[in-house]
């Protein structure tokens, strides 16, 4: 990765800062003024607040009994969006949920992601309410990755989420979280009006900065995050999630990586970025030499999904230029891959 050190990350000690996000005098004073005391100390552990969150959900499942817990006991994966910046309306901002025993842990925030999860939940993936959405992980900055940061911090306290929630992200996402914080101080002084009913803290944020390594653990879900080779963007990653009965490898945007080979190696569902090679022959000069630096073309994919092994390869944030989903997986096979693989739509669960 340009401008990324490897050596000063260590693989296995990974950073994870558990604290609120701070907010500025300005919200601070407003807040007070409404005569609202914040539940900040909501905000300081790192561990799920009680009460909330993935315990509460843990909680109900252990109420519900063996039969219940053991339906939800399997990963599911919702590709909440495909998109990439081009303002497709089939396909909605990168986002993928997977969900384990019952909690759903986002990768990406791009733009409609609330919706779409709401779309999910109409169709029939109940886990997916938005106000049950309390942990994010995002790959890197870009915008088409974090436009939907806004709308899964203030969306779902408008429908009455209640505790904060925990986001993880490159160096950037705490301030990017409070300066997020600072355009909506009016929005959160007239919610948190007495006038308005709603939560004190269904908006905070505990913002974490990840290096590489394990970043999040819990009873579901063990995390790690590594670097990939984003341009020159400095820090961008790819996230591992291990549950107890998948494991499952999100590229993020990277241009193509042995970094991807070693930690699928055999990996449950490989979720990779790609760009259709076809299209990219159509596209300017300055355009190609950028997306040959950023991105993965679907040979290049084709060579390292054939090292990696994905037991599914998923072909997300498509860039398709004119290309189908069966003309990205045709470029794939020709390339010589012989798995299963699949071109992921909205909506689409595996
Ligand atoms: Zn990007
Ligand atoms: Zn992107």
């Amino acid at each position: 990765m340009e401008g990324l050190d490897h050596t000063r990350r260590m693989p296995g000690h990974g950073r994870s800062t558990g604290t609120c996000t701070p907010w500025g005098a300005a919200l601070a004073s407003t807040l007070l003024a409404a005569g609202i005391s914040l539940a900040t100390s909501a905000c300081s552990p790192a561990s799920p607040v009680p009460g909330t969150g993935a315990t509460a959900v843990q909680q109900q499942e252990s109420d519900a009994g063996p039969v219940l817990r053991e339906a939800l006991g399997s990963t599911r994966v919702v590709i909440l969006g495909t998109g990439a910046p081009s303002a497709d309306p089939a396909r909605s901002g990168p986002c993928v949920a997977i969900i384990v025993n019952g909690t759903p842990y986002l990768v990406d925030l791009g733009p409609g992601v609330i919706r779409r999860a709401a779309a999910a939940v109409q169709a029939g993936v109940l886990e997916l309410d938005p106000i049950n959405l309390r942990h994010a992980f995002i790959t890197h900055l870009h915008s088409d990755h974090t436009v939907g940061y806004p709308d899964l911090i203030f969306s779902p306290w408008a429908l009455g989420r209640d505790g904060s929630i925990d986001v993880w992200g490159p160096t950037g996402i705490t301030a990017m979280t409070d300066h997020l914080m600072a355009a909506y101080e009016q929005d959160i002084g007239i919610r948190m009006d007495e006038e308005q009913p709603s939560t004190t803290d269904g908006f905070l944020v505990r913002a974490h900065e990840v290096e590489p390594g394990v970043v999040h653990e819990d009873d579901n879900v063990t995390v790690e995050a590594f670097p990939v080779s984003h341009g020159t963007w400095p820090e961008a990653y790819g996230y591992k999630f291990t549950t107890p009965d998948k494991t499952i490898v999100i590229s993020g945007d990277t241009g193509p990586s042995d970094v991807i080979v070693e930690q699928c190696d055999g990996c449950d569902i490989l979720i990779h970025e790609v760009y259709s090679f076809w299209g990219f022959e159509l596209r300017p000069d300055d355009w190609q030499a950028y997306h040959e630096s950023f991105h993965t073309s679907a040979p290049e994919l084709a060579d390292i999904a054939t090292r990696a092994r994905p037991r599914l390869l998923v072909l997300y944030h498509q860039l398709f230029w004119g290309a189908t989903d069966e003309g990205l997986l045709a470029e794939i096979r020709a390339a010589g891959y012989e798995g299963e693989v699949v071109s992921a739509r909205d909506l689409d669960v595996y």
